[in-house]
């Protein structure tokens, strides 16, 4: 089915990254489960919300700052590479499939992005450090140096406004797909388990890989229950060596 692919999706979740040491959401003691997710209406809300969620945030960053891509983001980005998947509409905000390599123009954020921050007001990009330092300096949630404006990690919250570009980018390559692959999330955070549906109710062959069941196993054409990273270099290896 890969083979014959030219305009195949993947959509990924958390669970891509496990191996790279991130930890999904759902995996018990993670620091997804610890804490109860902020909803983007209580950040707004309260400075003292907005310094909690920004300490939880740091927390988060560090792991992520030190992760790199694996064996699934690196055999993706082949798959990229080799012409079979033209489109990779991501749940996760950690940077990975970028840095394995995959071109950014071919990359659909739908969770945004951790690895920086923005101005809720102006938009104004601002870095991760700078709100580290200034958190430090005075205990306050950062405040944008152009505006003044709310300043928070640029991913989308609980609560928060899906980005419209990136939907009706995600939408478009769906409806182009001719093979969707999903791989490593639990299909149960909406809109973003969406795509798959629309994919099937488009005629696209759906592929899942998960290690265990997902919401939507019952539509998959294909369903495979095993780790990711070694599904993903099998298959690589399997097309090189063809
Ligand atoms: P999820 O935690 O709901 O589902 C991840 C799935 O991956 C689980 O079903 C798990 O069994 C499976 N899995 C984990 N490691 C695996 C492996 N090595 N091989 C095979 N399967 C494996 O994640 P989700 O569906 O992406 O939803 C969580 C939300 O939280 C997302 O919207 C995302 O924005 C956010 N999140 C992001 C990150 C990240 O950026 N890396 C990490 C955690 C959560």
């Amino acid at each position: 089915m890969v083979q014959r692919a030219r305009r195949g999706v993947v959509f990924t979740g958390a669970g891509i990254s496990t191996e790279c040491g991130i930890p999904d959401f759902r995996s018990p003691g993670g620091f997804w489960t610890r804490y109860k997710p902020i909803e983007f209406s209580d950040f707004l809300a309260s400075a003292e919300t907005r310094l909690e969620a920004w300490r939880r945030f740091l927390v988060i960053r560090e792991t992520i700052a030190g992760a790199a891509p694996g064996a699934g983001h690196r055999a993706v980005a082949d798959l990229v590479r080799r012409g079979h998947v033209a489109r990779v509409i991501t749940q996760n905000i950690d940077g990975l499939h970028e840095a394995a390599g995959i071109p950014r123009e071919r990359i659909i954020e739908i969770h945004g992005n951790g690895t920086y921050a923005h101005c809720l007001a102006c938009g104004c990009r601002h870095e991760i450090d700078w709100v580290k330092e200034e958190i430090a300096r005075k205990e306050k949630p950062p405040a944008c140096t152009s505006c003044g404006g709310i300043v928070k990690s640029a991913t989308i919250s609980f609560g928060q406004a899906m980005p419209e570009q990136e939907m009706a980018d995600a939408r478009a390559a769906t409806l182009n797909a001719d093979l969707f692959l999903a791989i490593g999330s639990s299909l149960q955070v909406f809109p973003a388990a969406g795509f798959p549906v629309m994919a099937k109710q488009n005629r696209t062959p759906l592929v899942i890989v998960n290690r265990e069941e997902t919401g939507l196993d019952g539509l998959a054409d294909l369903v495979i229950r095993r780790d990711i990273g070694e599904v993903l270099a099998a298959l690589v290896a399997r097309i090189e060596s063809r």
